[in-house]
């Protein structure tokens, strides 16, 4: 008995409907880590969608193979199916559950609202406080905190990211209890080390190598390309930002730092990549082929991607416009944008990295059961 009790979607349905036919057929064995993990299974509850769902990276190569792919009358198109139940599964797990099924209707508008209210706050708050300050270039140690005072950016941005982390927590305890309804196996330093390499080298996101269906029928490597820009590159600011607490906390270093230090070289090179991981990633869902797609993804996967190209372009903006006086407007603009980051990332497509890692976790885990000596 799961922990989530929940009246399964057309999409969940219509999912699962799909997957016994493609237990039968076999054809797409070897595309992704999709279909080793349903041959593993005779039956399949409606959980088992989110976790095949989950583990889908959307590559399309399934629907490109399929002999029933429409107009066939068994209209079998996974990659849309799985779009829509990940988009679900997301909202479904989600901790406040109010919040995932709000942002699961209408994500892009919440949280462009939400990054604009926080700016509007935080000009206004400046501009009551001190009315010039805030178009005043501000140089030398401490610039930023004459615009917004230490404690006060300390206690915003904490205040968000331990919420998103507890969000975060609890969604994926959830999700990770909901779909153990076959696993009986025990997670083992091998599995984990295995699932481990297949999030950080996007193992399935590729295709063996070849590439995924992007656009149209034919192989190419433009959103794995652009998907490691963005994730590397979010890794890269989130490491200059831990850096940057570090000088600040520890040595004493107050920001504004160099152009050469650590903070500025991880984040430079970090906004670099999302800018351009993220416009690449828009451009393949406006000229991608619409048929495997879920449009009624757009607006929260948009709404995602959109939020994290806004905290790039406002923070390489921010590194170069620093001692001018449009700095004041763009750290207002580039916290907003940031901490209405943190306060979605539980219900975004943020979260989808989690969820795919616990679903390769436990692939992993159900192969070694199912095959002790090794592949
Ligand atoms: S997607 Fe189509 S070809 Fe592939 S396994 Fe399923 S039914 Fe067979
Ligand atoms: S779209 Fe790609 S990853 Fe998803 S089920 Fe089909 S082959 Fe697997």
């Amino acid at each position: 008995m799961s922990i989530i009790d929940y009246t399964p979607s057309e999409a969940v349905a219509g999912s699962k409907r799909f997957i016994e036919i493609c237990n039968a057929c076999r054809y797409c064995e070897t595309y992704c880590a999709v279909f080793p993990a349903m041959t593993l299974q005779r039956s399949f509850s409606d959980y088992d969608m989110d976790y095949f769902a989950n583990l889908c990276h959307n590559c399309k190569g399934c629907f490109q193979a399929c002999q029933f792919a429409p107009p066939h009358e068994f209209g079998i198109n996974l990659p849309k199916a799985f779009a829509d139940v990940r988009n679900e599964s997301y909202a479904r797990y989600a901790w406040p559950a109010f919040a995932g099924s709000v942002f699961e209707k209408n994500g892009m508008i919440l949280s462009l609202a939400t990054m604009l209210i926080i700016a509007l706050t935080v000009i206004t708050t400046i501009l009551i406080r001190s009315p010039t300050i805030l178009f005043t270039a501000q140089i030398g140690e401490g610039a930023f905190y004459r615009i917004i005072p230490w404690d006060v950016l300390t206690l915003l941005s904490g205040a968000s990211f331990i919420f998103s982390g507890c969000a975060i927590v609890i969604s994926l305890s959830r999700f990770w209890r909901a779909t153990q309804t076959h696993l009986s196996g025990r997670l083992t330093l091998k599995a984990l080390m295995r699932a481990l390499h297949d999030i950080a080298t996007l193992r399935y996101l590729g295709n063996g190598g070849h590439g995924c269906n992007d656009l149209d029928d034919s192989f190419a490597s433009y959103r794995r390309n652009f998907h490691h820009l963005v994730m590397y590159g979010f890794i890269l600011c989130f490491a200059a930002t831990s850096v940057a607490t570090i000088y600040d906390h520890v040595l004493g270093l107050i920001a504004p730092y160099p152009l050469l230090s650590l903070p500025v070289i991880l984040g430079t090179l970090g906004g670099i990549g999302l800018t351009i991981g993220c416009a690449g990633l828009i451009w393949i869902k406006i000229v991608t082929d619409p048929l495997p797609v879920s449009r009624k993804l757009m607006g929260g996967e948009y709404a995602f991607i959109a939020l994290l190209l806004i905290i790039a372009l406002t923070g390489l903006g921010l590194l170069m416009a620093r001692a001018t006086s449009a700095m004041g407007i763009l750290f207002a603009i580039h916290l907003g944008a940031v901490l209405a980051f943190f306060l979605m990332m539980p219900y975004s497509k943020f979260v989808h990295g989690f969820y795919r890692g616990l679903a390769l976790i436990k692939a992993a885990i159900e192969r070694d059961r199912n095959n002790p000596l090794g592949e």
